[in-house]
């Protein structure tokens, strides 16, 4: 699914984003990267939906060297990534179920895939009843899943976050990161750069460390440092995806 061969990024300023990068992510894994700011994650995560191009090595994505990628195969290319912000990057004037369908139209989706697919996807998401919200009638949870509605409708194979739950209260966290949890387990790669130790402790999924440029730890089930912690902590139970509330917004 991605492969990056001795991957550096060096930006136009000089400076040295990523250092040396191996790694492989194979089909259907969950990995976290995580490492202090400054150390690379964003740029990682952005060499695989081809925003950055590597200056050295090579990256490999869904069989594709994306250093190769002509201007006009990129949009075909991120059909087959979503990718969520931290920011949500909603459009203001649309509501969500018009968000969602957006990025079905752009592919040119006939209108009738359109309408069978948005209700599934917001279904998925536990966003049914607040379709017809706009993005400031939503919280900040729910505009986070109307953007990983948004980032699955195509449904792509590869899923990548960054920083999905930094504007984030913790419970809200927890129903995020339950949601790509789920997502992972219908067999969509999924690559998230998060400061959230509590959920990366939680989660037990493979863990690449990066520091100043490089990937310093590759963990297959780890916590966010390398000291365990209480892997299911004092909540216990995992908690539900929200389903439908009372419709809302008209
Ligand atoms: P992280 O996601 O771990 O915080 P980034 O990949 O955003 O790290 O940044 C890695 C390094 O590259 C940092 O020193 C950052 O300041 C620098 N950097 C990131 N984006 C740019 C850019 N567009 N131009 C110049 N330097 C950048």
């Amino acid at each position: 699914m991605i492969e990056l061969q001795n991957v550096s990024v060096r930006y136009p300023n000089g400076v040295d984003a990523l250092r040396g990068v191996n790694v492989t992510i194979n089909p259907g894994e969950f990995v976290f990267l995580v490492g202090p700011t400054g150390s690379g994650k964003s740029t990682f995560l952005k060499l695989l939906y081809r925003e950055e191009r590597p200056s050295g090595g090579a990256v490999y994505v869904a069989g594709r060297n994306v250093a190769t990628l002509r201007p006009g195969q990129i949009p075909l290319f991120r059909r087959h990534i979503g990718v969520v912000f931290q920011d949500f990057r909603l459009l203001p004037y649309k509501n969500a179920w018009e968000n969602v369908a957006f990025a079905l139209q752009v592919t040119g989706a006939p209108r009738k895939v359109i309408h069978q697919r948005v209700p599934e996807i917001l279904s998925m998401v536990g966003l049914t009843a607040k379709a017809r919200c706009l993005p400031e009638q939503l919280s900040g949870g729910e505009q986070q899943r109307v953007c990983i509605a948004r980032a699955l409708v195509n449904a792509p194979p590869l899923l990548v976050a960054d920083e999905p739950t930094g504007n984030l209260d913790p419970a809200t966290s927890l129903e995020i990161f339950q949601l790509l949890d789920a997502i992972h387990r219908e067999g969509t790669t999924v690559v998230v750069a998060t400061h959230d130790a509590a959920m990366v402790d939680r989660l037990q999924k493979r863990v690449l460390t990066f520091q100043n440029g490089l990937i310093t730890r590759d963990d297959h089930v780890g916590g966010y440092d390398q000291e365990q912690v209480d892997l299911f902590g004092a909540s216990g139970a995992a908690a539900g995806v929200p389903v439908a509330e009372a419709a809302a917004c008209g």
